[in-house]
Parts: structure tokens; sequence; C-alpha cells
């Protein structure tokens, strides 16, 4: 067996490089798997936006790709090693807990998981083409650029009725499309929704196409009523899909605690049920999900991490 990492980072979204970062500022030599399941590129889903003009300490905005370059940059520069590979396995039922990658077995004495969320998407060819070109999953992140313009909102569920709302600050008009005739959204954000002059809805129906890939922006959308099959076209400026998230738990299913839509369970920061594996970021987090709160969550799990070394500091001296 080789020696055992103090730290394994699984991830590299803005948790996973804090998490690194800060691990290797306390002389952990962390290793953290970058992934590429995001189209060969690590840096999670802020690889998915352009602009970032939330992240504190960027008054100009900065580009979502360039902002986790920077964090990349910075976990390297202590000592982070870093691995551009999928971690296809785990086994964290005994110490030093494994972690295959590449079919390769690391061992470590802590794991922090950042593997994230991914945000569902439609599935339709044009809707990849235009992200981050006026197709969005984040209305928080992107909303800001639709000052007076008019939007859609796909989906009928919280997200979709809270992104709504809020867009309502910029947007001169938002739609919401749902593709059944009543909101799964709680009743209180219902109502706000509907007494908000500037949203309106469209029932029963989906979004087959978005326009326009050529021009490199989002002109408008094909819509299909799913009740009696009608096709029409209706002008828009921005997309926002709010058809919830998937965490990006696959590998932990019955490794780890999780909740019934397969988040981390966490309690007390970043502390999961098997003492030594923490989580932070999306992949615990189904209600913030910013790249700040997750970026501070990832300080919270290797400092959690960085304690627990030291309390066990006895019964690992022999691995
Ligand atoms: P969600 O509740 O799962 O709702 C997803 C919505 O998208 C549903 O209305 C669903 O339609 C629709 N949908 C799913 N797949 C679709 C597809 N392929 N095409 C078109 N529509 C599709 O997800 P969420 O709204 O992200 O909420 C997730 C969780 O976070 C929920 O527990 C929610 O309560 C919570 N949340 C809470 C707040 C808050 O309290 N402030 C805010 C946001 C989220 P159907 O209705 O037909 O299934």
């Amino acid at each position: 067996m080789s020696e055992a990492y103090n730290v394994i980072i699984i991830g590299s979204g803005p948790a996973g490089y804090t998490a690194a970062i800060y691990a290797a500022r306390a002389n952990l030599k962390p290793l953290l798997f970058e992934g590429l399941a995001k189209g060969g590129q690590p840096g999670g889903q802020l690889m998915l936006t352009t602009d970032v003009e939330n992240y504190p300490g960027f008054p100009e905005g900065i580009l979502g790709p360039e902002l986790m370059e920077l964090f990349r940059k910075q976990a390297a520069r202590f000592g982070t090693e870093l691995i551009r590979q999928d971690v296809s396995a785990v086994d964290f039922s005994k110490k030093p807990f494994k972690v295959v990658a590449d079919d390769k077995e690391y061992w470590a004495k802590t794991v922090i998981i950042s593997t994230g969320a991914s945000a569902n998407w439609l599935d339709i060819p044009s809707e990849k083409a235009l992200q981050g070109y006026g197709v969005s999953a984040c209305a928080t992140c992107d909303g800001f650029f639709f000052k007076g313009k008019e939007v859609m909102v796909v989906g009928g569920g919280d997200s979709a009725v809270e992104e709504a709302t809020f867009l309502t600050k910029f947007a001169a008009k938002v739609t919401v499309v749902h593709r059944r005739d009543a909101l799964r959204a709680s009743k209180i954000m219902q109502e706000r929704a509907f007494s908000n002059k500037k949203i309106d809805f469209i029932w029963n129906s989906t979004v087959t196409d978005i326009k326009d890939p050529a021009q490199k922006k989002v002109t408008g959308v094909v819509l299909k009523n799913l009740v009696n099959g009608q096709i029409s076209e209706k002008k828009c400026d921005g997309i926002f899909m709010a058809i919830g998230h998937t965490p990006n738990t696959e590998i932990f299913k019955g490794k780890i605690d999780l909740d019934a839509k397969g988040y981390v369970k966490v309690h007390d920061g970043s502390l999961t049920n098997v003492p030594g594996v923490f989580a932070c970021g999306d992949v615990q987090d189904f209600k913030y999900r910013q790249a700040v709160t997750a970026a501070g969550s990832g300080c919270m799990a290797a400092l959690d991490a960085e304690k627990y070394l030291e309390g066990s500091h006895s019964q690992l001296a022999n691995l």
C-alpha cells in the first residue's frame, strides 16, 4: 500500500479548490481530483458561465472559466497535487479510505467531497450552443444582464418561481413555461408570482428549440403545446432553466448518508456520517448554490479535516 495522503479532495469547483488552498496552507499536502466530467475541463459549473459579477473581490466582474483558473493556480501555488481524472470508486468502510481513479488506488486519512451538482437541462442541441450566451441555469448569476429585456423561465417548482420573481428586478417581462397546468412550487411563492404583473405563464408546454445559435444569442424559442400538439414561436432575449439539479453523488451511494434527493447529508459544518469524510459546496447544498457559499464551505471542510487529523493523530500515526 502506498502512503496515505492526509487529505484527498474530490471535485474542482469553488468548494474543492478552496478546501485545497486551506489544506495546502496547513501543510497537509492535499491531493485533488479535478475530474473530467464537464467535457474534459476542471472547474465545475462556473465553466459554463460567462461573466461573474457577484464574486466578491472582482469589482469589474470576471469570466467564470478565468475565475476558476485563478482558484486552480492558487491551490497549486501552495503545493496541492492536482490530477485531472474522475474518481470512479471510493471505500469509506475502513481506514485509510480508498479512492480509485483510472484503475489506480489512492489512500487517504481524510476525504473531502466537493463533486458539486449539475443543473438539469432540456437536452436540446441549441441549448448547449447558447449556454453563456443567453441560456442560463442561474438567475442570481446572470439575471443582471437582462435589464429591460424579455426572458423565459422553464420549470414549475420553487426554483422556477423564485428565479422568475428575482428576474423581474431586471427584466421587463418574464414568462414561465411549464409542462403541466399547475405549479409544484409552494403556495406562498406561487401567489407571489401570480400577483406580479411582470410575470406571465405558458402552461402545458415545452421548449423544443432555442433561436439562434447562428447569431450566438437568444432571439426566441419554439414551443410545443403538450395538450393539442400546437407549435408556436415566441421572442425572448434570454432563457433560464429551472428544472432541478442533480447532485454528483453516484459514486457515494451506499458509502455515505445521502438525503432523498441524493445530496450528501452534513452536520456541524461539513461533517458526514463517516468520521474523517467531509462534504462542501453544492453536493451538500441545494439551497444557496453560489460560488461564494461553495468556497466558504470548502474552507470549513478543510478546517474540519485539519482538526480531525490533529485529534486522530495518535490513531493514524501507524498508517
Ligand atoms: P423541482 O421541485 O424538482 O422542480 C422541477 C420543475 O421542473 C418541476 O416543475 C418539473 O415539472 C419541471 N421539469 C423537470 N424536468 C423537466 C423537463 N425535462 N422539461 C420541463 N420541465 C421539467 O426542482 P427545484 O424547483 O429546483 O427545487 C428543488 C428543491 O429545492 C425543492 O425541494 C424545492 O422546494 C427547494 N427549493 C426551495 C426554495 C425556497 O424555499 N426558497 C427555492 C428553490 C428550491 P413537474 O412539476 O411536471 O414535475
